[in-house]
């Protein structure tokens, strides 16, 4: 999957027991278990970086509590497009 993320998600390895849950059930496939291990000799999840749609799934079903935060992302406002392409105003809609 490609395009804008509209989230993001962060994975604590301290917290993270890599049972690989969210891994799992990740609809956009974008959460992998690390190939090394953590100080807990696991290996942690975590985020390949791109395509986290915020849904929250993989917080909802990690059994670590504070293992996962996920962001959502909040779209740029056409006052803020029309900042970053140097326009004067919003046009009208
Ligand atoms: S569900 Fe939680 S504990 Fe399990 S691998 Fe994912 S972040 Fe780690
Ligand atoms: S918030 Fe959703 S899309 Fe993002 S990593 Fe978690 S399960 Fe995947």
């Amino acid at each position: 999957m490609t395009g804008r993320a509209r989230g993001k998600v962060m994975i604590s390895i301290e917290e993270c027991k890599g049972c690989g849950l969210c891994v799992e059930s990740c609809p956009p496939k974008c959460l992998f278990l690390a190939l090394e291990l953590s100080a807990y000799g696991v290996h942690p999840a975590h985020y390949t970086g791109q395509d986290c749609t915020g849904c929250g799934i993989c917080f909802y079903c990690c059994p670590e509590p504070g293992a996962v935060t996920v962001y959502r992302l909040v779209p740029p406002t056409k006052a803020m497009t029309s900042q970053l392409q140097g326009a004067d105003y919003a046009p009208p809609v």
